[in-house]
């Protein structure tokens, strides 16, 4: 009887693995970071077999750890870096280039070129995102026009590609699966996320054979089996999601209306929205949701680009504290920020403003300003950025938001988490456990092989979590919002005036 449920989280710097039992609990997890290639201003890749290599080594390693075998792993999930792309040859299995990471700009000018010939509404009606260089079409198309030989190889039948998930599962199959899933195929722009198929016309656009596409399932399903030769024994390949969705799916946001707010270099903010797939009015992205069934959720994501980045900020350039941790310190050393607002517009501003010409901007500084006033600015900019993404949700599918789930390294601060819940006149509910996405994938891996007996269940083994409850005034809540919808205002004021 096997005992655990194995998850790969493949993330952009680092591999890991971590080892869950039948309570959802941590038993063993190993992680190995990979090399960043910047090969020129504004592009960023990885090598896919250092990819492959890191992440089989982390595998070994967390098994090791608790002299796990194959046998004991009712199941493996994946869950990755999403919209990276791979492309490689099939009967080699060598990659034709680099991985082309989803930071990465170079295929710009593609986005650019398409969107000039009106084909923008097109993308967003069935693949649900707004066009850019983000997503793996235009990466695929820069690797066939610019590899030598890589486009008639295409043709032929002989390349495949694939976004991390599908590599893995085809690295652990010994190359007999090529397969992804409903997740990670929402992110590529070729989709079609209502009929569920790669969109003929959208291929064409880009100029992509359909015979380098893996087959696609729903997050929960048997992929194949893990290569005796790779892990030991045959291991269910049983969960594949996205990050993102990983991660909501990791928090048991099952019911339309549940949201996850991922607070890490940047914030993730996705909302479950059931069957309904729902056109953002405000710029915020449509995606399919993970889960186990062959008609998947759909779901709303935005995204802040600076969030725990200020604090980073607040260490490294402005050194007003020596770790993150020490903000907290230093902003309970105060009662409010006294009229202080930071908007840390390092790189623009996303949903729902979409300025990306705004620059960092800093207002209400009076002589009584000290140190302690700015951090606590800085850290409430990241909470009143995701309650910006939070309204526009709420007003694109009209459903109001009773209770944040929150993850990531920056939902360790108590005091951010606390002025997030005042701040949206919402619980903030931050579990135990905070390896959501890993969890996540394990969910999926343990559903599909029975390992989970369903969702019940796993709602069970969630692990205790804290809670914090708004309790703010709610005219001074109303009269941070104005201040801080001012502030950004005037941000974007001073960046459209140049
Ligand atoms: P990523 O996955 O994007 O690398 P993580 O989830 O590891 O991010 O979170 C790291 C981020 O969280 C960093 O930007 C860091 O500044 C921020 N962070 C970590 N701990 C705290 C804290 N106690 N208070 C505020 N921010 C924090």
């Amino acid at each position: 009887m096997a005992d655990f449920v194995m998850a790969l989280d493949q993330g952009t710097t680092s591999s890991r693995c971590i080892i869950f039992d039948k309570n959802g609990r941590v038993v063993s997890s190993a992680q190995k970071e990979f090399e960043q290639y910047y090969p020129k201003p504004g592009w960023v890749e990885h090598n896919p077999k250092e990819i492959w290599s890191s992440q089989l080594s982390v595998m070994a390693e967390a098994a090791a750890l608790i002299g796990a075998k194959a046998d004991d792993m009712a199941g493996l999930g994946i869950t990755n870096q999403r919209e990276t792309t791979i492309v490689w040859d099939k009967n080699t299995g060598e990659p034709v280039y680099n991985a082309i990471v989803w930071q990465c700009r170079r295929t710009a000018p593609i986005i650019d070129e398409i969107t000039g010939r009106g084909y923008s509404g097109l993308i967003r009606e069935r693949t649900g995102l707004v066009p850019d260089a983000y997503f793996s079409a235009s990466k695929i198309k820069w690797i066939l026009d610019n590899v030598p030989g890589a486009r008639k190889k295409a043709e032929d039948g002989e390349l495949l590609f694939g976004t991390v998930d599908t590599w893995l599962i085809w690295k652990l199959t010994k190359g007999r699966v090529h397969a992804t899933d409903y997740t990670n195929a929402s992110r590529t722009m070729l989709y079609d996320i209502k009929a569920l198929k790669w969109d003929p016309e959208l291929l064409q656009l880009f100029d992509i054979p359909e015979s380098m596409l893996p087959k696609v399932y729903p997050s929960g399903h048997i992929y194949g089996y893990t290569d005796e030769d790779i892990a030991g024994g045959g291991i269910p390949i049983a969960g594949v999601a996205g990050d993102q969705q990983a991660a909501l799916f990791g928090q048991c946001c099952f019911e339309k209306g549940d949201v996850k707010n991922t607070y890490g270099t940047g914030s993730f903010i996705l909302m479950n929205t059931g069957g309904d797939v729902i056109t953002s009015k405000n710029g915020l992205v449509t995606t399919i949701a993970a889960g186990c069934e062959e008609k998947p959720d759909y779901a709303l994501e935005g995204s802040v680009f600076v969030a725990g980045a200020a604090i980073q900020w607040l260490r490294d350039s402005m050194r007003m504290i020596n770790n993150a941790a020490q903000s907290q310190d230093y902003a309970s050393g105060v009662s409010s920020s006294n009229g202080v607002y930071v908007v840390p517009a390092f790189t623009g501003l996303g949903a729902p403003y979409w300025n990306q010409y705004a620059l960092g901007s800093i207002f209400g500084v009076t002589r009584g300003c000290k140190k302690e006033h700015f951090i606590r600015a800085t850290l409430e900019s990241i909470a009143y950025q995701s309650y910006d993404v939070f309204r526009a949700m709420e007003e694109d599918a009209k459903v109001g938001i009773k209770e944040l789930k929150v993850d990531g390294g920056a939902s360790a601060n108590d005091l951010l988490m606390k002025f997030q819940a005042d701040i949206s006149g919402c619980t903030v509910r931050r579990p135990g456990c905070i390896e959501t996405t890993a969890l996540g994938a394990a969910y999926l891996a343990g559903l599909s092989t029975g390992f989970f007996k369903d969702r019940d269940e796993i709602k069970n083994t969630m692990s205790e979590s804290s809670e914090f409850i708004p309790d703010m005034d709610e005219t001074e809540r109303r009269k941070l919002l104005a201040g801080w919808n001012r502030a950004v205002k005037a941000a974007i004021f001073w960046a459209n005036n140049e």
